[in-house]
């Protein structure tokens, strides 16, 4: 019987170790993939986390992971397949065994949402991905397209300006929504055609990815775009099945929890981008982690 157990070692599940280790909680920390640190892996670049700027996704998640390790957690990678909220004393099942804690922190993360358009499903792997950083090495010389206008998209597309040689950056709307800086960086890169209100209608090609087809909303006229690659960058989608039916979620299908991350079930609490909330970064899920133990060391 453990005091906590985590499911999740991003940003948020590896702070609450940190800190439920600092508070001698007996805690064990659940991650699936052999590797901690969730979406930051697939970061380029990390340039909003105090105290390590110029810093690549993989190489501060490496250092949230040595923390946690110097601090002696009990981690195990294992698959969980379902969780029991109600109760006093919390079950979790993995595809290795069962464990029960009296406090549970849920920060499984998000992961990427999907465009839903002809094409995608039938090039993904052959020219349609959702990971710049992890495929964006086989575009190397090529033209290619992001599509989104978030802060994932602007990266993705500075990213792969450096390799490719072209990038079509295509937006459904006039205005990006991510960060001022980086939509400078782009407008100053030589490489990035910016495609605005812009709806991709199907991706297209043979055995590979050969085009992209948007219908430019305010001219009313159809375009192919060129590529061989089409990175997707159209948001996120809390990882949440495990808590479907056990706990109350927002309107948008995020984890009902306040700042202190509690859930409506009691000792349950939901951490990082699985939690209803405004600003989804590194650092306010490591602010989740910290305070979802603040909670349970208080109570
Ligand atoms: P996001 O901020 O939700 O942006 C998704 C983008 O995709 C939006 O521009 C959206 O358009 C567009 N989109 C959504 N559905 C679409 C559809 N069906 N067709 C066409 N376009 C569509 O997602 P994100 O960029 O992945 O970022 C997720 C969170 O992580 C955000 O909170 C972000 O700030 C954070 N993040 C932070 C960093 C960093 O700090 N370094 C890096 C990456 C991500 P609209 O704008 O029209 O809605």
């Amino acid at each position: 019987m453990y005091d906590v157990i985590i499911i999740g070692s991003g940003p948020a599940g590896m702070t609450a170790a940190i800190y439920a280790a600092r508070a001698c909680l007996d805690t064990l920390l659940l991650e699936r993939q052999p590797m901690g640190g969730g979406q930051m892996l697939n970061t380029a670049e990390v340039d909003n986390y105090p105290a390590v700027s110029d810093i690549g996704g993989f190489e501060l998640g490496k250092k949230f992971m040595e923390h946690v390790e110097k601090l002696g957690i009990r981690q195990v990678t294992e698959d969980v397949k379902s969780v029991e909220c109600t109760g006093e004393v919390k079950k979790v099942v993995t595809d290795k065994g069962t464990y029960e804690a009296m406090n549970l922190i849920y920060a499984a993360g998000a992961s990427h949402r999907t465009l839903g358009v002809e094409g995608e499903e039938k090039f993904r792997g052959r020219g349609v991905s959702y990971c710049a950083t992890c495929d964006g090495a086989f575009f190397r010389g090529k033209a290619v397209a992001v599509i989104g206008g978030g802060d994932t998209a602007l990266e993705d597309a500075l990213f792969l300006s450096k390799g490719c040689e072209k990038v079509y950056l295509v937006h459904r709307r006039d205005t990006f929504r991510g960060a001022k800086t980086l939509q400078n960086r782009v407008m100053e890169a030589g490489n990035i055609e910016i495609v605005l209100e812009a709806e991709v209608e199907k991706i297209t090609g043979g055995e590979t990815v050969e085009a992209v087809e948007v219908l430019l909303k305010a001219k009313g006229e159809k375009k192919s775009l060129a590529v061989e690659g089409v990175f997707l960058a159209v948001g996120i989608m809390p990882q949440v099945e495990l808590l479907k039916g056990q706990v109350e979620f927002d309107e948008n299908g995020y984890v009902l929890a306040g700042e202190d991350c509690r859930t409506s079930a009691v000792g349950v609490y939901a951490a990082g981008d699985v939690r209803s909330k405004k600003l989804r970064q590194i650092i306010t899920a490591a602010a989740d982690g910290a305070n979802a133990v603040a909670d349970i060391v208080k109570e």
